[in-house]
């Protein structure tokens, strides 16, 4: 666990249990609510055959976890509730959830349902996304806000007041200046009154990775001088009451507390000037941003850790606009904010299995007598350069030895280039160089393991951005891992492998493989990793499956089991119409293989075909490729 950091990235959901495997527990530190389960049965009972009481489906698989979703949501809204009561603020807090972080239904469907004793709600960032709040929200509760955010066209603009129309707490948060005139225009048209809010460029900044969308040239928002014109702007159309709510945005990943004030405290005084100007002001937006920990070393200056609490995110975030609203005497604003990353990253995990590793221990090519007679069929120049790498290993002298192997490998590539040197001799070179490497030290310790993943479908923030994720094996952990690895994938694409690991390693701790299955979880990717995956190779997406509590702390129970798109769903996406593709291919069988009377051979190459098109498209274990199969 501790070479893993486990209890650093994964407390409170997962640990280590007495059996070596990694176990959840779906409701954190909820004492009363005690429950915890062991990952790998989760995943032998999705992957197991359905003859085996399982449910037969392929890795890689997303186990998602709802409990956990409702612990993220309660904790938060409890930060900020203690923090209030603590501070004696005058108004309450109600968070959305900023649906492009994960827009898979059930996702969106638990965060609404856990979160409407508490009035959350969503933030939309696209017509799609605004559509498909809308209809979650219908079974929300009715004061949740429905935040409208995102750039917007007259169709944007008219659905959200059409939003309004259906008594959905929607506000049109203006991310450019020109988006006013159409929310001016159509809601007098549709005779909506709409709740406007705007999205200031605030002057703090955040210097991190994801910083970019802040300070004065962040892409979003509006300068003082244009919300200035905003608000001459509604004052003249006679709908300056109509703006109610300030958003900002920081960015992600905020690494302090330090700059969250600031940055607070600033949105606080605009919010405070916005109501001397005349506008009706009710909320103040935060934003995302609360930053998870996923390297587990709780500090500030690393890029994938945040050196603070959810308390103390909330409390500094009150004390901010406290300090500031009460030092102006203006009424407190009700607080939002867009947690996205904080809410969904540790409700999913992906579990991928290793399928082969490198193998560098291999038994040399050629025995010591065999190499004594190449040696003697190399030319002269080869020859000498292999006595002088002799009479170095003789003398001990490791730096030559190397040096001697180097030059002799050089050589063999030039023979063999020339034709004057054979396959047989120049891999025994290569044998004789790996093991002069590893008879001095120097030999390479890290193998490369072939996981039946792609990274640009369900890691594609590593690939895009060098996100780091915690990635460690999900059982022999009471085993110590003999070697160490990086992960390279099933794609044909030289970056298809992940060999950044958090705590800034270069390689894994891994277990030797043992041909019974080796499985790795990576986790808290539960946040825009599955949005923002792509296609490559066609790899779709894994498969799904929704595990939640049992009636026994330590059973659990399936409620969703989906499986991962087929060859023929991935081809479909890339406009193919596998059922041509399938036709075409079966004429031909029939053409080639038809010579048999019956048919049979042509018959059991179509169902073949079919299988093919149906499975997904990692990789199967042999025995159940439907080989065999007629
Ligand atoms: N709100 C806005 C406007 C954003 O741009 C983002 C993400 O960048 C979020 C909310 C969610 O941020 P996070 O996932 O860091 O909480």
């Amino acid at each position: 666990a501790c070479l893993y950091r486990v209890d650093g990235w994964g407390a409170p959901y997962f640990s280590v249990n007495s059996s070596g495997n990694i176990s959840v527990r779906p409701h954190g530190a909820d004492t009363l609510l005690h429950q915890e389960f062991d990952l790998m049965k989760i995943v032998k009972k999705a992957s197991d055959p359905k003859s085996a009481g399982g449910l037969g489906l392929q890795l890689p698989l997303v186990i998602r976890l709802p409990d956990v979703l409702k612990n993220r949501l309660e904790s938060l809204q409890s930060a900020f509730d203690l923090a209030i009561k603590s501070q004696d603020y005058k108004a309450h807090y109600q968070g959305v959830y900023p649906v492009k972080c994960n827009q898979d239904r059930y996702v969106v469907e638990d965060i609404v349902r856990f979160g409407s004793p508490f009035r959350f709600g969503l933030e939309a960032g696209s017509k799609p996304e605004l559509l498909l709040a809308m209809s979650c929200l219908c079974k929300g509760s009715p004061d949740a806000l429905l935040v409208c955010n995102g750039f917007k066209d007259a169709e944007y603009i008219s659905l959200a007041l059409l939003a309004k129309q259906l008594a959905l707490n929607t506000v049109i948060v203006l991310e450019q200046e020109e988006e006013l005139d159409l929310v001016i225009e159509i809601s007098k048209k549709l005779m909506v009154s709409p709740v406007i809010g705007v999205r200031a460029k605030l002057r703090t900044k955040h210097s991190g990775h994801f910083g970019s969308t802040s300070g004065e040239k962040g892409k979003f928002g509006l300068t003082t001088t244009q919300i200035l014109r905003v608000v001459r702007k509604l004052e003249q159309a006679g709908m300056l009451d109509c703006l109610q709510l300030l958003h900002f945005h920081i960015g992600s990943q905020i690494p302090s507390t330090a700059l969250l004030l600031d940055g607070a405290s600033e949105a606080a005084q605009i919010y405070c000037e916005l109501i001397r100007l005349g506008a009706q002001m009710k909320i103040i937006d935060i934003g995302g941003g609360l930053g998870i920990d996923y390297d587990g070393s709780k500090s500030e200056d690393s890029d994938i850790s945040v050196g603070y609490s959810l308390e103390e995110y909330a409390s500094a975030v009150v004390q901010a606009i406290h300090a500031v609203c009460t030092g102006r005497s203006v009424k407190h604003p009700v607080l939002c904010s867009e947690s996205g990353r904080a809410i969904v990253s540790h409700h999913s995990v992906l579990v991928f299995e290793a399928a082969s590793a490198s193998v560098h221990d291999a038994p040399p090519a050629i025995s010591s007598l065999e190499l004594q007679s190449f040696v003697e069929s190399f030319k002269e120049d080869a020859r000498a350069i292999y006595g002088n790498l002799f009479s170095a290993a003789r003398r001990c002298e490791y730096d030559n030895c190397l040096s001697y192997a180097e030059q002799l490998k050089q050589k063999s590539i030039q023979l063999f280039k020339e034709g004057l040197m054979g396959m047989e001799e120049l891999a025994a070179v290569d044998g004789l160089c790996d093991f002069v490497s590893k008879a001095v030290g120097v030999a390479d310790p890290v193998h490369t393991y072939h996981v039946n993943l792609s990274v640009f479908t369900s890691v594609p923030d590593f690939w895009g951005i060098g996100q780091l994720f915690p990635i460690v094996p999900i059982h022999r952990l009471d085993e110590r891992p003999g070697l160490r690895g990086i992960l390279s994938d099933l794609t044909c694409d030289s970056d298809g492998k992940i060999d950044k690991f958090i705590g800034g390693e270069s390689s894994l701790p891994l277990h030797e493989l043992d041909g019974t299955g080796y499985y790795l979880g990576m986790f808290l990717g539960g946040a825009y990793e599955e949005a923002v995956g792509g296609l490559h190779n066609l790899f779709g997406g894994p498969s799904i499956i929704r595990v939640q509590q049992s009636e026994s702390p330590h059973s659990f129970a399936v409620t969703l089991a989906v499986p991962g798109p087929s060859s023929a769903d991935v081809l479909r996406l890339m406009q193919h119409e596998p059922n041509l593709m399938m036709k075409t291919l079966r004429d031909r069988a029939e053409e080639y293989a038809g010579g048999d009377r019956d048919g049979m051979a042509s018959m059991a190459l179509a169902s073949y075909l079919s299988r093919s098109f149906r499975n997904m498209p990692y990789l199967i274990r042999a025995s159940s490729c439907g080989l065999n199969a007629t």
